[in-house]
């Protein structure tokens, strides 16, 4: 039994979706402006974990995520970059895309471009002012908070903190200045050709709007899920969660999942602070993606995690090793049941991933035929998504140029050159492999 941490009740629950085994999961994705960071991709490597578990739990998961193609700041870029929105989010769209591959991030059923719901959402929006739930101002039009009296449950606000009848225009601000927030944002020259003309007026939709319109048009409402980072509990997920209520007259989300941040020296990583990596700096660095998917899993999510350059050498000497290990393997067969319980026992205590590295170091470490480990570690990988398979019993092809000065060491050590024969090791070392002498022996290593 899957067992969750649900935002909204401050619990850990046992998760049991509405219907009986199909799950409706809706992650909010990335806002296309810039290449994603290290800690936009923590936040969806947490959601790919989270995706696996429910299916390793015999769920059929429908996953929608938005991409979040028309906002203040990808606005503001494209004008900075001198393109057309459409082209400029179109070029980040593929370099997300390409990012969530190289870290076996499972893609889901369907990628929501905001701008291809513009209808569904001005919908929404006259649905909430036939309900008197919002209203409007110089042209642009506000959800009213105090209509809906449940405003600020997820985040725990009280009441006295919302200031009755104040409006807010940008699409993120803080929570100690909850108001009235913009649903759909009258054209203003900043705009330039970013607008739709509705029946709404000419503009374009506030931020917060495309989750609610993506979610009930592609899954209905309630859903089961809803995830993303932890900053999105204010003010997105609790506007979300007001227009969708006030406008359906029913609970939006069943279960809220957030995932903590990734940091730098101690600070969150974020473009506007300028302390970011993104996974193609990792990649110059000589970093495999899924070194750095295997540093996220070695903390949990509800965790902060300092990210260092020294960190993720260890996650990539933890994870190499392993690699090395597992070539020496024979073909799966069978499996060890007993690791495979304490694995998925692990997951499901809310996706406890350090707990679950653990009980996979432990396995490798026992006594049980290399076959059954192999066959327990590939059932691990449908959750971890470290690529296991491709190493497993691959026992490395040493380079013809390698093969020949091995053979000429041994020559050089018959005739008891140990001169040659030392400096045959070291052209071999440059080679990138090792070379040990044992009664069996030269032993060759990749180094
Ligand atoms: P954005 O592209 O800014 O809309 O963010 C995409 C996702 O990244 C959201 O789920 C955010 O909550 C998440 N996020 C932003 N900064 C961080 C961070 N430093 N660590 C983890 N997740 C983050
Ligand atoms: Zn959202």
């Amino acid at each position: 039994m899957l067992n969750l941490y649900n935002t909204l009740s401050h619990k850990i629950e046992k998760f049991q979706p509405l219907k009986k085994n199909a799950v409706g999961m809706y992650t909010c994705g990335p806002t296309v402006y810039n290449y994603a960071h290290i800690g936009n991709l923590r936040s969806f490597v947490f959601e790919d974990i989270l995706k696996r578990a429910l299916s390793a739990n015999g769920f059929r998961v429908k996953h929608i995520m938005n991409l979040t193609d028309v906002d203040d700041k990808t606005i503001k870029a494209s004008q900075a970059a001198k393109q057309t929105l459409k082209a400029f989010t179109a070029f980040y769209t593929h370099a997300f895309k390409k990012d969530i591959r190289k870290l076996n991030i499972l893609p889901p059923a369907k990628f929501a471009p905001a701008t291809r719901y513009i209808k569904q959402m001005m919908t929404l929006v006259q649905n909430l002012l036939k309900k008197g739930m919002a209203y409007e101002k110089n042209g642009s039009i506000y959800f009213c908070l105090a209509k809906f009296p449940n405003y600020g449950s997820l985040a725990r606000l009280s009441n006295q903190e919302l200031k009755i009848g104040a409006r807010v225009e940008a699409d993120n601000y803080d929570k100690d200045n909850p108001a009235d927030f913009v649903l759909w944002k009258k054209w203003t020259p900043k705009d330039g050709k970013v607008f739709w003309k509705t029946p709404l007026g000419k503009g374009r939709p506030g931020w917060h709007l495309e989750c609610s319109a993506i979610s009930v048009k592609e899954l209905g409402q309630p859903i089961d899920i809803h995830a993303g980072g932890v900053d999105l509990i204010f003010p997105h997920h609790e506007n979300e969660i007001a227009q969708s209520e006030a406008a359906f007259g029913k609970q939006f989300v069943r279960f809220w999942i957030h995932g903590e941040h990734l940091l730098v020296e101690n600070q969150k990583m974020a473009k506007s602070l300028n302390n970011f990596f993104t996974l193609q700096d990792l990649e110059t660095r000589d970093f495999n993606p899924l070194a750095f998917r295997y540093l996220l899993l070695t903390a949990h999510y509800r965790s902060k995690l300092n990210f260092t350059l020294e960190s993720l050498q260890g996650a990539r000497n933890a994870l190499n090793n392993l690699y090395e290990i597992i070539r020496a393997w024979d073909k799966p067969k069978i499996g060890c049941a007993e690791f495979e319980q304490k694995f998925i026992d692990a997951i499901n205590n809310d996706l406890n991933t350090p707990e679950a590295l653990a009980v996979l170091w432990n396995l490798v470490k026992s006594d049980y035929p290399t076959s059954a480990k192999a066959a327990t570690l590939l059932k691990f990988d449908k959750i971890l998504g470290l690529d296991f398979i491709k190493y497993l019993g691959k026992k490395e092809k040493i380079p013809v140029a390698v093969n020949k000065l091995l053979a000429e060491r041994v020559k050089a050590r018959q005739e008891k050159n140990w001169q040659r024969s030392d400096e045959l090791r070291k052209k071999i070392e440059e080679s990138g492999y090792s070379v040990e002498d044992t009664p069996q022996g030269q032993k060759i290593l990749k180094s």
